[in-house]
């Protein structure tokens, strides 16, 4: 395995580095970037055409090599600044239309997702299918030119501000139950849809319920053929699966969190070897996350999903996040409490602004990492059945 750059790279990280640089100098990554500075980002990358940098150059993508994604999402990580303009249409639908959608279904959505002017929501998990995904029940009935769908979804994220679902509908209850599932991309305005907010555990709401009832979909709004779905689904979770590795955000996390316990007087545990070592290790977990993603993504064809090695990452990469917002709240003592002490000033040298929420925020909902995109033991079957075979 060649573990040095080669002068090309070194070159590569020097053009994104100062690219970087003309949105925050280095050494300013430590506070989180505010919404004028991430629109001014968003639209730079839009300009560059890096916006969707993981999906085939022929589909708007960059066409970069494994080492050179690795030396972007690096240098933005670094920065804080995302590495592309993020949503579940950069993420999850648009690398599915690019190899399963038609040419037709790639010229109406892809644009779009591009600019990043649609928003999309996940339809997926229902309130008796979420580990277990192919019992799901909601249904697709064929009618002439179009489907009729009824059922009802549920924590599905962000559907509250999409204008398009992705959707796994069941067309057929006869035989496996994987062959009866068909993939509609579903309009959020039609009447027949109806959005229930979901608070979570750290009092925000991304989460939801969605009631679909009578919700008409054209026949050119399904990917794949009737049927399919299970296979267009399986592909999308393992792009999910990779981006839930949180590599370069994590590495930044941990060396704000390190510097802000070093400057820091009297809330620091630094003397407390227990605490220091769960840093190390956490820091020893994340080098070993960043090669095997680095290895993962040089033996993915250009454009393609990683296969089942995005559940290793995923597991893993949550575990670590899980992990760091624990270290977090310890180091924080009761700076990071959600509410004042008695008597007590609030706290003006909190460590998670830089990290972007509160201490007992990013805590609570950090608990969700390893439940969405499948769970932990979801994970660990797959790696125990497709990866080392058992
Ligand atoms: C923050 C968040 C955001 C989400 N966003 C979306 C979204 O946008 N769209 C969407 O469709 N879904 C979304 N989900 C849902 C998510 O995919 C499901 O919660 C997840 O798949 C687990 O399903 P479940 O909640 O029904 O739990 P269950 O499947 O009921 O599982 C309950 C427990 O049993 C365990 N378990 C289940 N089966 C097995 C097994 N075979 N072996 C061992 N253990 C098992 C699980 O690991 C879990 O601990 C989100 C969830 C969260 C927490």
């Amino acid at each position: 395995m060649q573990l040095s750059l080669s002068t090309e790279e070194v070159l590569f990280r020097a053009n994104v580095q100062a690219f970087v640089a003309r949105f925050r100098a280095p050494g300013e990554s430590s506070a989180t970037p505010d919404a004028a500075l991430l629109e001014a980002w968003k639209a730079a990358l839009i300009g560059a055409g890096w916006q969707a940098y993981k999906w085939p150059r022929s589909n708007g993508g960059t066409g970069w090599t494994a080492v050179q994604k690795y030396l972007w999402e690096r240098a933005c990580g670094e920065a804080a600044l995302p590495p592309d303009i993020g949503g579940m249409g950069i993420h999850m639908i648009g690398p599915i239309l690019c190899g399963f959608g038609t040419a037709d279904q790639q010229a109406r959505y892809l644009p779009s997702i591009l600019d990043g002017s649609l928003a999309w929501c996940q339809g997926y998990s229902e309130p008796g299918a979420g580990s277990d995904l192919a019992s799901l029940k909601t249904s697709a009935v064929r009618e002439g030119d179009h489907y009729r769908i009824n059922g009802q979804k549920i924590w599905t994220s962000d559907a509250h501000k999409a204008d398009r679902m992705f959707c796994l509908t069941r067309t057929s209850s006869s035989g496996k139950k994987q062959a009866g599932i068909t993939f509609l991309l579903i309009d959020m305005r039609d009447p027949g849809i109806s959005v229930t907010p979901i608070i979570g555990i750290d009092g925000r709401h991304s989460l939801n319920g969605v009631t679909l009832d009578d919700v008409i979909v054209p026949m050119h709004d399904r990917i794949g053929e009737d049927g399919q779905g299970w296979t267009v689904a399986k592909g999308l979770l393992t792009h999910e699966r990779t981006g839930l590795a949180f590599v370069a955000e994590s590495r930044r996390k941990l060396r704000v969190l390190r510097e802000a316990i070093v400057s820091r007087q009297g809330h620091a545990p630094l003397d407390d070897p227990s605490f220091t070592r769960k840093l190390s290790v956490i820091d020893v977990e994340l080098s070993a996350l960043e090669t095997t993603e680095l290895r993962t993504l040089a033996e993915t064809a250009e454009g393609q999903a990683p296969g089942v090695q995005s559940s290793l990452l995923k597991l893993k990469g949550t575990w670590i996040v899980q992990r760091m917002t624990e270290l977090l709240v310890e180091a924080s003592g009761w700076l990071g409490l959600p509410y004042p002490m008695e008597d007590q000033e609030p706290p003006t040298d909190r460590i998670a602004p830089a990290w972007c929420q509160d201490e007992m925020q990013q805590y609570l909902i950090a608990r969700s990492a390893s439940i969405a995109g499948g769970s932990d033991e979801v994970q660990r079957n797959i790696i125990a059945e497709q990866v080392l075979g058992l």
